[in-house]
């Protein structure tokens, strides 16, 4: 079976974004042979571009799957146009309000009714609450997407995150009231971004990627992440998921046999953060293309010692700096460039 990948342009000044579109099966045949998934929206405007891509490049109005890995506004608020514009034939998000009666003891108020909880939650997550209410009227079924979830036979895995994860992590959403003391340990990691940026050089030999620290949102350790197979190819697709999460779908891929380390591609998690990669994950998830979807103006992504420690685990990697990247295994002629990799940065962050 062939596919294609493409990362299609996500321009949100200084803030990156996602918006993702696979297309695998006989990509030369009719539609009905070929499955086409969508991985997050990015903003409105990729949302838009993401229409025009499938049609001008896919031939078609029909989309059989799409993804929201989690609700912030870079990866989700493209989807509501391709749900509005296009045929879908299902949505993979998660409902944080529908576990509203489940995680209400880990609050400090006692008085807080489930009710209250859900309307707080859904409000503060006004795109992903839209996005579900879009989905409701035009009759197109919701899943959440938790550990274990397969569809189209094997081809679509869901490696993370379980649901006990992902409900330790909704009392530190940014919306949800005060968590008590021993839910409270994500809110406390949120730390600023510092401003200046001191240089360091790098080296192939060292290894700069050695702090096991997680200093990821709570929302974007909350990312689904999917393992795709086609034919015995395995391309890992990870939102902006940080360590915890990466670990937590590395130890559960190893259960199952899974192996993370031989991947045909790699897309690299939260822009190439500084803050969700360490070598230790990237000794068991790696492969030979990564790509980083990040926007032409970003000050932070992708760090370059991410994508320098991404290379000296072997791997080509290609930013999309506000651009279209395709990443495709027997996919069709569109006459377009070669991609340049990026080069390994002498100076990187410290
Ligand atoms: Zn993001």
């Amino acid at each position: 079976m062939a596919y294609e990948v493409d990362y299609i342009p996500v321009d949100g000044g200084e803030k990156s974004g996602d918006a993702i579109v696979l297309r695998f099966g006989n990509l030369n045949g009719q539609r009905s042979e070929q499955s086409i998934v969508v991985i997050d929206g990015g903003f409105k405007d990729s949302g838009e571009l993401l229409v025009e891509h499938i049609g001008k490049y896919y031939g078609t109005d029909q989309v059989d799957l799409v993804i929201s890995t989690h609700p912030d506004e870079d990866h989700i608020s493209g989807l509501s146009v391709v749900l509005e514009k296009l045929k879908v034939g299902g949505l993979l998000m998660h409902k944080p309000w529908d576990h509203a009666a489940d995680i209400k003891s880990f609050f400090k108020n006692k008085s807080i009714t489930v009710s209250g909880l859900e309307k707080r939650i859904e409000k503060s997550l006004q795109y992903a609450s839209d996005l579900e209410d879009l989905a409701t009227k035009k009759n197109i079924s919701v899943f959440e997407p938790f550990q274990g979830l397969k569809l189209g036979g094997e081809s679509v895995h869901v490696l993370a995150p379980s649901s006990d994860y992902y409900e330790s992590l909704l009392p530190s959403f940014r919306s949800t009231p005060q968590p008590k003391a021993e839910f409270d340990i994500l809110t406390q990691l949120r730390k600023p971004a510092g401003e200046a940026v001191k240089w360091i050089q790098d080296h192939i030999g060292i290894d700069l990627l050695n702090d096991d620290d997680d200093t990821t949102s709570p929302e974007n350790n909350s990312s689904t992440i999917i393992l795709f197979t086609v034919d015995d190819h395995k391309l890992l697709f990870t939102g902006d998921a940080g360590k915890t999460a990466l670990l937590n779908a590395i130890t559960y891929a190893s259960s199952l046999g899974i192996n993370l380390a031989d991947l045909r591609f790699l897309d690299v998690p939260h822009h190439g953060s500084k803050r969700n990669l360490n070598s230790k994950i990237l000794k068991r998830i790696k492969g030979d293309t990564a790509f980083v979807s990040a926007s032409k103006d970003s000050k932070k992504h992708p760090a370059r010692k991410v994508t320098n420690a991404l290379q000296k685990h072997g791997m080509a990697v290609f930013v999309t700096r506000g651009g279209p990247l395709l990443h495709h295994n027997g996919g069709s002629e569109r006459g377009w460039f070669n991609a340049t990799p990026e080069p390994f940065h002498v100076l990187v962050e410290e």
